[in-house]
């Protein structure tokens, strides 16, 4: 098994305060602070200049750490316009949902640079994809399977493309777009810039790099479970049938909260249990139509339901904000899966809370859990594995290397505010939680700032 954590950092002489000082346009650092965005993360630091100087770049860092604006920036720079059916540059992404929302977040950027952007993805009609690419579009942002059957109908050519963003590459490869993704990267020009982002770096991945990036700048941004932010790991035994119960007293006390479920029947089930117990929730899962997932998922971010349940491979792609509890309703086979579902919270420096709900037969699994991701946890017991955001945020912004967490003073501080709840959680049986497992709602579907970590701290400091 390889985990998608493994702490490596880059580091920088100067500190870097604003985009400005990477070499970002004062148009589009402007457009980036009106959506709050005005502190560089530690991967924008380290790959936004090389790629606005055309280099090919090659970078690792863990969910939630600001890779779209990493590549959304040198793009919107660099792109040159497109003509009718030939883009030049291509975002290659792996669910459709992760098109829809890394659009979004281009969007304003490629505007103020007089760009057009389209998404092309599968599950919805041809038509608007088909006019877009008619009416010409400079930058495309889509999934291997649709750009596909794009080009075999002659609606669209790749040989104009020389800017190739492969974000996720390493879900692209788990998803099986391997061969799809070899194919496009092919036909597009000889003299692109390749921007490559993925959590991990090895296998299938590693040979595309090899492959079809020319000495590319590899960044790797430090990622240890601990570094992702301030999100606290809970393990709750539970009887199996209290599970429900449980389920829904945890989605009480969270604003906004993914489950994840093993099967689909599962998930829908568990939408109608918590329904009747009064907890409003949405499914997300392979059986369910395109528009029903985007229902769902819309209704989750403007929070007339405050759950989402979903399953793994219907969760790929999902990156809402605002979300401040993940629940291990099923747990995971394996420590990865752990690693990926819990980065659907606590992202770019929000806090977050994971709950794992585990019943008798998975006790062994989850003390190993703790064990291979080095979780300072206990099962019943609450326990914070991150820095506090105030200290790890500011060394992060830097490219710091924050990898020893608990030796830090905020952290010790931190960890010993978190040990003696812990000890106190230890005595209940039901996940409930004293800080409410978030206030975060009202950020839901807006930004959530790396910038203000100050603030996260305040607000757990309150709530303890
Ligand atoms: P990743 O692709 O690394 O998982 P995203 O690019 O989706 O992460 O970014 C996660 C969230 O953080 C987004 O809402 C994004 O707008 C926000 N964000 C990105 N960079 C910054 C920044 N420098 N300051 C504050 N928020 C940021
Ligand atoms: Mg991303």
């Amino acid at each position: 098994m390889t985990l998608a954590i493994e702490p490596t950092a880059t580091r920088l002489d100067a500190p870097v305060a604003n985009f400005a000082d990477l070499g970002v346009s004062s148009a589009i650092a402007t457009t980036l602070a009106q959506r709050g965005i005005d502190v560089p993360t530690a991967v924008q630091i380290s790959t936004i200049p090389d790629a606005l100087a055309g280099r090919d770049v090659c970078g690792k860092a863990p969910t939630g750490s600001g890779k779209t604006v990493a590549f959304g920036v040198p793009l919107a720079t660099r792109i040159g316009r497109g003509r009718p059916g030939r883009p030049r540059g291509l975002v290659l992404v792996p669910t459709r949902e992760l098109a829809t929302q890394v659009a979004a977040e281009l969007a304003p950027l490629l505007a103020v640079q007089r760009r057009r952007l389209a998404t092309f993805f599968g599950g919805v009609g041809f038509g608007p994809q088909i006019r877009a690419l008619r009416d010409a579009v400079d930058v495309a942002v889509a999934c291997p399977g649709r750009l596909e059957d794009l080009r075999r109908s002659g609606h669209l050519a790749l040989d104009g493309v020389d800017l190739v963003v492969v974000d996720e590459a390493d879900r692209l490869a788990d998803m099986g777009f391997l061969p799809a993704l070899r194919r496009i990267l092919d036909a597009t020009a000889e003299s692109r810039q390749t921007l490559l982002f993925s959590a991990t770096l090895d296998g299938a991945v590693d040979a595309i790099v090899r492959r079809y990036q020319t000495d590319p700048v590899r960044h790797e941004v430090a990622a240890t479970v601990d570094d992702s932010s301030r999100m606290s790991h809970r393990f709750t035994a539970v009887a199996s049938d209290e599970r429900v119960a449980a389920c829904a007293d945890v989605l009480a006390g969270s604003p906004a909260s993914i489950v994840f479920v093993r099967t689909r029947h599962g998930a829908d089930r568990l939408v109608k249990q918590l329904g009747r117990m009064g907890i409003e929730s949405a499914a997300i899962h392979g059986d369910r139509s395109q528009p029903q997932r985007q229902r769902a998922l819309e209704s989750f971010r403007t929070g007339s339901v405050r759950a989402l349940v979903a399953t793994d491979v219907a969760a790929r792609g999902i990156h809402v904000d605002g979300v401040s509890c993940v629940v291990h309703f099923d747990m995971p086979a394996e420590a990865t899966d752990y690693v990926h579902r819990s980065g659907r919270t606590a992202r770019a420096g929000a806090s977050g809370t994971v709950v794992s709900l585990v019943t008798e037969d998975q006790h062994a699994t989850v003390h190993q859990f703790i064990r291979i991701l080095g979780l300072d946890a206990e099962l019943d017991g609450i326990t914070t594995s991150t820095t506090g955001r105030s200290a790890g945020a500011r060394d992060s912004a830097r490219g710091k290397r924050t990898d020893s967490p608990r030796s830090s003073g905020t952290a010790g501080q931190h960890a010993n505010a978190r040990s003696s709840q812990a000890t106190h959680e230890r005595k209940r049986t039901r996940a409930r939680f004293p800080d409410g497992a978030g206030g975060t709602g009202s950020r839901r579907g807006g930004r959530t700032r790396l910038g203000d970590g100050r603030h996260g701290a305040a607000r757990s400091a309150r709530s303890r």
